[in-house]
């Protein structure tokens, strides 16, 4: 697929400035802040070949096996100022855009899916598809896989462990990967 296209200067700098966002909310979500005031040690190596891995993920458009709904070519994810998205492979003639699913039906309204979405500061978290009608939204990424305690319909990912979202479930588990 070529995409060779002509960028004025200002179109260029927008482009670096969105990369190196995603690439600071990338390593941001990957080793996020110690909370009660705890510095994390940091593997320096291993911050520096995840940084190249999400620079190659930037230059790979990622091709999705999901269908445009208008003209039926393949959605490809885009990265974009307020985080992921899925985009027609067919841009620019179809301009079909939509939201990354987690796979996780909102639990306040019951009837959009959570997505990933990227605050003013950069950082990762996670909102209804329906906003602004609705305004769920939440830091840890939600997994779509019922907990086996209470039977909540997903769980959620806090740092390295898998918890019920339920506060009056104490199901956690250990995660065995870290997801990016
Ligand atoms: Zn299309
Ligand atoms: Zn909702
Ligand atoms: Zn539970």
């Amino acid at each position: 697929m070529s995409n060779a296209q002509t960028y004025t200067e200002a179109e260029v700098n927008e482009r670096v400035r969105e990369a190196l966002e995603e690439v600071r909310a990338k390593v941001q979500e990957l080793f996020p802040r110690a909370k009660d005031g705890n510095e994390q040690q940091v593997d320096g190596v291993e911050v520096i070949q995840k940084i190249n891995q999400i620079l190659s993920q930037l230059v790979e458009e990622e091709v999705t096996d999901e269908e445009c709904e208008k003209c039926s070519q393949l959605m490809v994810v885009k990265h974009g100022r307020y985080g992921r998205f899925l985009a027609c492979s067919g841009y620019p003639e179809c301009k079909t855009s939509k939201a990354i699913s987690t796979g996780v039906t909102c639990p306040q309204c019951k009837e959009g899916y959570l997505t990933e979405k990227r605050s003013k500061r950069g950082y990762i978290f996670f909102g209804c598809h329906h906003y602004p009608d609705c305004k769920f939204a939440t830091w840890n990424r939600p997994l779509p896989e019922p907990c086996p305690s209470c039977g909540s319909t997903y769980l959620i990912q806090k740092y390295l462990k898998i918890v019920c979202p339920d506060k009056e479930c104490s199901y956690k588990r250990i995660s065995e990967e870290r997801k990016n």
